[in-house]
């Protein structure tokens, strides 16, 4: 007899991006890291951190946290759950509202996430194709009526964001969850927000992980009416948010001055890649978050995502449909995308 689920072991594994030991030589354009460090403030909290807090449980509820946030938002603090990334949260949404006969409903290409999770709960899956263009098909998401209904926005790997106004549509037609998986959001121009208020049925999910440059403290929240908060607070590890990332992800989440400067910078280094990716006759789709989907001029992506690694750049190759003729690359500092333009232009020749 096998010691395991049968759908566990025959489902693939999620494969997340590849992490370079610490300190290795290459430029890391591959898992949509914000390349500015930490908020000052933030990392003065970690410096002063007492290391005799760590002798007791976090506080379950993160509160020292999620009060920032909810001050963020303009929002009462029931609104707010905290994760170990927002990773955790897409899990206790998943393990609260999935099983089989359920159907949990996404566009493709997305985030490969939503359909490990759905797989680990034998949910039925319906992936509705994205157009070309990365329209939302919201139409067809209403018609399969799922118990999950995930939206990335801005949705990766595409880059391409959802508008509010086809985001509510689903959110009054769907008889489940709408999940708005907002980890890109800081790099865009709006956001879903204020859908949590009039819909019961919404969370907005939130990181640390991109716009707050703290991937690795593993930090996110969900935002969504209290009724709903109170389910998934039901299936949350005892203590998910450890006591350090409680207390240095509030104190980023206040310096929002900071975020939006490192964001600025972004923003004006994703338009120059851009046009410079066009320049070497690459087609790059319109993003608005901190990596961009590019064709290269032949489709022959897998040759210069392995060129780039031999040259000490990594950026994304997705071995799957409609995406092994593309890279999603990444935006870093000037100078690691003036590289990958260098290097690439190398590889065209
Ligand atoms: N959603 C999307 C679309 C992502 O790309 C990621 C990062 N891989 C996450 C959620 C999870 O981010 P984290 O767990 O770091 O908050």
């Amino acid at each position: 007899m096998s010691y395991f689920r049968r759908n566990i072991e025959h489902m693939p594994p999620y494969v997340p991006g590849e992490q370079p030991p610490p300190g290795a030589k290459v430029i890391k354009l591959n898992t949509n890291e914000n390349p500015y460090p930490p908020s000052p403030k933030a990392m003065k909290v970690l410096r002063e951190f007492d290391p005799e807090l760590l002798r007791l449980y976090s506080d379950p509820m993160s509160r020292r946290f999620c009060q920032a946030v909810a001050k963020l938002h303009g929002v009462p603090v029931d609104r707010i759950l905290a994760g170990n990334g927002s990773d955790d949260l897409l899990s206790m949404i998943v393990l609260a509202c999935a099983e089989p006969g359920r159907k949990v409903v996404y566009p493709m290409p997305s985030y490969v996430l939503y359909r490990t999770l759905a797989q680990m709960q034998e949910a039925e899956i319906v992936e509705v194709p994205y157009d070309d263009d990365y329209g939302l098909p919201v139409d067809a998401l209403v018609a399969a009526a799922g118990a999950v209904t995930f939206v990335c926005t801005p949705n990766s790997p595409s880059g391409t964001v959802a508008p509010v106004e086809q985001l509510a549509k689903i959110a009054g037609n769907v008889p489940g969850v709408l999940v708005i998986d907002e980890a890109y959001v800081d790099f865009a121009d709006s956001d879903a927000m204020g859908l949590t208020r009039k819909h019961d049925n919404v969370i907005v999910l939130r990181t640390l992980s991109k716009g707050y440059s703290l991937a690795g403290l593993r930090l996110g929240y969900g935002v969504a009416d209290p009724k709903l908060l109170a389910t998934l607070i039901k299936v949350k590890d005892s203590y998910p948010v450890d006591s350090i990332a409680c207390a240095v992800g509030a104190a980023a989440v206040e310096d929002q001055a900071y975020r939006k400067r490192c964001v600025a910078k972004v923003k004006a280094s994703r338009r120059k890649l851009s046009a410079d990716l066009w320049k070497l006759g690459f087609k790059v789709w319109p993003s608005q978050s901190n990596f961009l989907l590019a064709r290269p001029p032949e489709g022959d992506a897998e040759r210069i995502y392995q060129g780039l690694k031999a040259k000490g750049i990594l950026v994304r190759y997705f071995k799957e449909p409609r995406l092994d003729d593309k890279l999603r690359i990444t935006v870093g500092t000037d100078k690691q995308n003036a590289a990958l333009v260098q290097s690439t232009r190398e590889l065209l020749a």
